[in-house]
C-alpha cells in the first residue's frame, strides 16, 4: 500500500460473519499441517490473559509452554526488546554486543558457575541440545560412540535431539536416526549401571520430565547418574529447557536440593522461559575442561545470541529477581496444591513451583477422564490448560500469576473434570 492509498487494510477474515471458520480455512490453506488445527486465533495478551479475535478472554495457564515467564507483554520485556530493536537488532556472531555479554554474565551469576564455564547461545531448545550432542561426541577427546537417554524424555525434534527423545512414534517415521543413542528405563539405577561404560560419551537427562506429564526422578537417581558418569568419564548433560528460569521456584530445577540432590552437571541446556517469548536457547558448559569440548569453528549459528533475544532474556532474569518471582512461584504452588488435591477426581499433584502435573483419577465406572476432553471444556470456559498425557494435565502459567487470577479456575475445575 502506498501513502496515498486510502483503502482500509481490511481482510476477508475481518469482514466474515463466521470468523472462526474463516481463520481455520485460512490457516489450512497457507500453513503446515504439522501442528494439527490450531485451537484459537489469538490477537492480544496482557499479564496472565490472552484474547482471541472475537474478543474472548482466556486465562493462560500454559504460558506458551512454559515460555512466557513474565506473562504477556510485561512492560520490562517490551521495553527491553523495543529499545534494543531501535538501537541494534542483529549483528551475526562475527561480533558481540553488550546485551549478549550481559545475559551470559547474568547466567554465570545465577548458576554460580566456576571459572572457565561458557555460554553458547542458540535459538531454541532443540538447538541447545544439538550443541550439547556435538559436545558429547567430543567427550573424552572423541571416539566414544554411545549417548544414554532416559525413557519418557523429550529433548526436541531436530535429528540429534530427536534421537534422544524417548517416544518411538516421534522417531520411527524419520529412520534412520542419528546413531549411538541408548534409551534406558526411567528411574532404574541398575539398568543405567548395565548400560554405561567407557564407550559412553554422555547421559542426557531432564531434572523434571515435562512432556511425559511432569515427573521427577526417584530419590537417588540423579545422584547415581552423576556418580556413574564421573566414574566412566562421561558427561552429565542436564536439559533444563522446560524446568529452568524459575519454573520450579529455583532459578534452575537442579538447584532445588530435593530435585537436584546437590549434583553439578557438566552441561546445562536452556530455552523456553529464558527469552520470555523471544526465541533463544543456551548450552552452558560447566567448568574449564568442558569449555574445550568444541573448538573455534566446530559449531555455529547466524541468529544465536542476537542482541534483541539477549536483551529480552536479561529483562526476564532481572525482573524475576527484582520481583521475587522464585519465592512467588513456590507460594502460589503452596496455595494451589491443597486446593487441587481437595477436588474429587484429582489424584497426585506432581512437579514444583509453577510446573505442575495433575493426575486425573478413574471415575466410579473405572474410566480415567480423557485429559483432552477436560482441556477442551476448560478452553470453552476460558482457561488454557495442557492435556500433556492421557489422564494428566499440565499447568505452566506465567511466574507472575496471582492466586486471585487462579481462583476462578480452581472453582471451575471440578465441573471441567466431570463434564
Ligand atoms: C520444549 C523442550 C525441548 C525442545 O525445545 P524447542 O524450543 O521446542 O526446540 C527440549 N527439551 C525439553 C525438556 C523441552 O521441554
Amino acid at each position: 500500500m502506498t501513502d496515498t492509498d486510502t483503502t482500509p487494510a481490511t481482510t476477508d477474515r475481518a469482514q466474515s460473519t463466521d470468523q472462526a471458520q474463516t481463520w481455520r480455512d485460512d490457516f489450512s490453506r497457507v500453513l503446515s499441517p504439522v501442528f494439527g488445527s490450531p485451537q484459537l486465533d489469538l490477537v492480544r495478551g496482557e499479564g496472565s490473559y490472552v484474547w482471541d479475535a472475537a474478543g474472548t478472554k482466556y486465562l493462560d495457564l500454559l504460558a506458551g509452554i512454559a515460555v512466557n515467564a513474565l506473562g504477556h507483554c510485561h512492560p520490562a520485556w517490551v521495553n527491553a526488546i523495543t529499545e534494543q530493536a531501535a538501537t541494534l537488532g542483529h549483528i551475526s556472531n562475527f561480533f558481540t554486543s553488550p546485551a549478549q555479554i550481559g545475559l551470559a554474565e547474568k547466567l554465570h551469576e545465577i548458576l554460580d558457575l566456576p571459572a572457565g564455564s561458557a555460554v553458547f547461545f542458540s535459538n531454541s531448545g532443540t538447538e541447545a541440545n544439538e550443541a550439547a550432542f556435538k559436545m558429547a561426541r567430543r567427550a573424552a577427546g572423541g571416539g566414544r560412540p554411545f549417548i544414554i537417554a532416559i525413557d519418557g524424555a523429550f529433548h526436541g525434534r531436530t535429528m540429534g535431539a530427536l534421537a534422544l527423545t524417548a517416544k518411538e512414534a516421534y522417531r520411527a517415521p524419520f529412520a534412520p536416526g542419528v546413531p549411538g543413542v541408548v534409551h534406558v528405563p526411567y528411574g532404574d539405577v541398575e539398568a543405567l549401571e548395565a548400560a554405561i561404560n567407557e564407550n559412553t560419551a554422555a547421559v542426557f537427562i531432564e531434572p523434571v520430565q515435562g512432556e511425559v506429564g511432569v515427573r521427577t526422578h526417584p530419590a537417588g537417581y540423579l545422584t547415581a547418574v552423576r556418580e556413574l558418569t564421573t566414574k566412566v568419564g562421561a558427561l552429565m548433560i542436564l536439559d533444563e529447557v522446560q524446568s529452568g528460569i524459575g519454573r520450579t521456584g529455583s532459578w534452575f530445577a537442579h538447584q532445588d536440593p530435593e530435585i537436584g540432590e546437590g549434583i553439578t552437571p557438566d552441561i546445562i541446556t536452556l530455552a523456553k522461559g529464558l527469552g520470555g517469548g523471544m526465541p533463544i536457547g543456551a548450552t552452558i558448559t560447566v567448568g574449564d575442561a568442558n569449555t574445550k569440548l568444541l573448538e573455534a569453528g566446530q559449531h555455529g549459528t547466524t541468529f544465536g545470541g542476537n542482541p534483541i533475544a539477549c536483551a529480552a532474556g536479561l529483562a526476564v532474569l532481572e525482573t524475576i529477581e527484582k520481583d521475587g518471582l522464585l519465592d512467588h512461584a513456590l507460594d502460589v504452588n503452596d496455595w494451589l496444591t491443597p486446593r487441587l488435591t481437595a477436588i474429587d477426581g484429582i489424584g497426585e499433584i506432581t512437579g514444583q513451583g509453577l510446573l505442575i502435573g495433575i493426575e486425573l483419577l478413574p471415575d466410579a465406572d473405572g474410566q480415567v477422564p480423557d485429559s483432552k476432553a477436560v482441556a477442551a471444556r476448560a478452553l470453552d470456559a476460558g482457561f488454557i490448560i495442557n492435556p500433556v498425557a492421557p489422564g494428566r494435565l499440565r499447568l505452566a502459567p506465567p511466574l507472575t500469576i496471582t492466586t486471585d487470577e487462579l481462583t476462578p479456575f480452581v472453582e471451575a475445575l471440578p465441573g471441567l473434570i466431570t463434564g
